[in-house]
C-alpha cells in the first residue's frame, strides 16, 4: 500500500472506502494529517477507535523513528530518523535567530538518499556509499517530523510555526533519486498538502545536465542549487568523483537551458577548503565560470569532519575570496555557518550514531 504521506485525497478515499468507510472519514484524515499536522492517529478524536486503531496499525502518518536528536546553541536541531527496515537519514532544522531575519524562516535541510553514491571526498556522507534511495513519503516525511515536533530548541525563535523553507541538501544526491524526489516536491507545494511555496524548495545537485532539463519543464518552480566546488574539472573531479561525467562548461549550459525556461536563476554552491580551492586564481576562475549565466553564487565555509584531512578557511581568506567575486561583478555570498555543535556537516550525525 501506497503510504499516506504520498497519497493524495482520492487515493486515500479510496483505500479507506476499501476499508468500508465513507468519503468524508478520508477528508477527515487529511485534514488532521495536512491541515493540523497531527501524526499520531491516536490524537484524531473525532475519528472512531476502530480506525484510529487501523491507521496506526496499516497506514501510520509517520514510519519513522526518532533514534537520537541533537541540539545546537544557535537553535539549529538534528534529527536521525530510523525506517521500518533500520536504515537511517538525518534531517536538520535551522530557524532564524531571534532579529536576524524580517519574517522568522524554519529551513528544514532534508536527505534524498541513505547514504551518498557521489563521494565528495570532503564529506561524511560519501564515506559509506549508498545503501538505497528514500521514497517519496520518506522524504516528505522529514519536513513534516518538525511540524509535528515539540519546540525545537532555546534559539528557535518561532516554535509553534511551521517549516517555511526546504532544502535538498542532506545526505544523497537528488537527481540520483529523481522520481521519487520530483514526487516529494510535488507534494511539498501541493496547496492542499505540503502547503509549501515553490520559491522557498531548492534542490541541490552535484549536476546531471539531462536531468537538470528534464526538471527544467517539471512545472515545479524551485530553485536550482548546483554544487560547483572547484573552477577547473580536473579539481572538480579530484573533490568529487562522481561528477566526472560532465564537464563544467555542459553544466553552465543546463543552468543556462534552466534559467531560460523557468525564469529562476541558479545557485552555485561552492565550499571553500583551505589551501584546495580558495586561492585568489580559484576566485578569479570561478567568476569566469559564474559571468556566464544568471546566478547567485553561494560560498560555504567547511564543516570539518574528524575521519577527512580537509580544513576550513580562516575568516580572512573566506572574505577575500568573496571580496574578489564581488570585485568582478558576481553576486555572491558567504552562507552562514551554523549548527556546529550538532554534528551538522552532512552525514556526520549518522556516523556518530554507528548507522552508517
Ligand atoms: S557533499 Fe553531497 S553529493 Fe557530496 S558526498 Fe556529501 S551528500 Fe553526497
Amino acid at each position: 500500500m501506497k503510504p499516506l504521506l504520498a497519497m493524495t485525497l482520492e487515493e486515500l478515499t479510496e483505500t479507506l472506502a476499501a476499508w468500508g468507510l465513507p468519503a468524508f472519514r478520508a477528508r477527515q484524515v487529511f485534514q488532521w494529517v495536512w491541515g493540523g499536522r497531527r501524526t499520531d492517529p491516536a490524537t484524531m478524536t473525532n475519528l472512531p477507535a476502530a480506525l484510529r486503531a487501523k491507521l496506526a496499525a496499516c497506514l501510520p502518518p509517520l514510519t519513522g523513528r526518532i533514534v537520537r536528536r541533537t541540539d545546537a546553541a544557535d537553535g539549529v536541531v538534528k534529527l536521525l530518523l530510523a525506517w521500518p527496515d533500520d536504515q537511517t537519514t538525518e534531517t536538520v532544522l535551522i530557524p532564524t535567530r531571534p532579529g536576524e531575519a524580517r519574517r522568522p524562516r524554519r529551513t528544514a535541510c532534508v536527505s534524498t538518499q541513505v547514504g551518498c553514491p557521489i563521494g565528495c571526498t570532503f564529506c561524511a556522507s560519501g564515506l559509506g556509499g549508498v545503501r538505497r534511495n528514500l521514497q517519496a513519503a520518506e522524504i516528505v516525511e522529514q519536513v513534516i517530523q518538525w511540524d509535528a515536533l515539540p519546540p525545537a530548541g532555546p534559539g528557535d525563535p518561532d516554535a509553534a510555526a511551521r517549516v517555511t523553507h526546504v532544502v535538498l541538501m542532506g545526505t544523497g544526491e537528488p537527481l540520483a533519486n529523481y522520481d521519487a524526489v520530483v514526487e516529494a516536491c510535488r507534494i511539498l507545494v501541493d496547496p492542499d498538502r505540503g502547503g509549501l511555496s515553490g520559491r522557498h524548495l531548492t534542490l541541490s545537485t552535484v549536476g546531471y545536465p539531462d536531468r537538470i532539463r528534464r526538471l527544467a519543464g517539471e512545472g515545479i518552480p524551485l530553485t536550482l542549487a548546483i554544487s560547483l566546488h572547484a573552477p577547473t574539472d580536473a579539481l572538480r573531479r579530484r573533490l568529487i568523483p562522481a561528477a566526472a561525467a560532465s564537464t563544467i562548461q555542459e553544466l553552465v549550459a543546463a543552468g543556462k537551458d534552466y534559467f531560460e525556461r523557468t525564469g529562476r536563476e541558479v545557485t552555485l554552491e561552492y565550499v571553500l577548503l583551505a589551501d584546495v580551492n580558495d586561492s585568489g586564481r580559484c576566485a578569479d576562475e570561478l567568476a569566469a565560470i559564474a559571468r556566464q549565466l544568471r546566478c547567485n553564487v553561494n560560498l560555504i565555509r567547511y564543516n570539518e569532519v574528524a575521519e577527512l584531512p580537509c580544513r576550513r578557511p580562516s575568516d580572512g581568506a573566506v572574505r577575500r575570496f568573496r571580496d574578489r567575486l564581488s570585485e568582478a561583478g558576481v553576486n555572491v555570498q558567504i552562507r552562514a555557518s551554523r549548527g556546529a555543535d550538532a554534528d551538522a556537516a552532512c552525514g556526520q550525525l549518522r556516523r556518530r550514531a554507528g548507522t552508517s
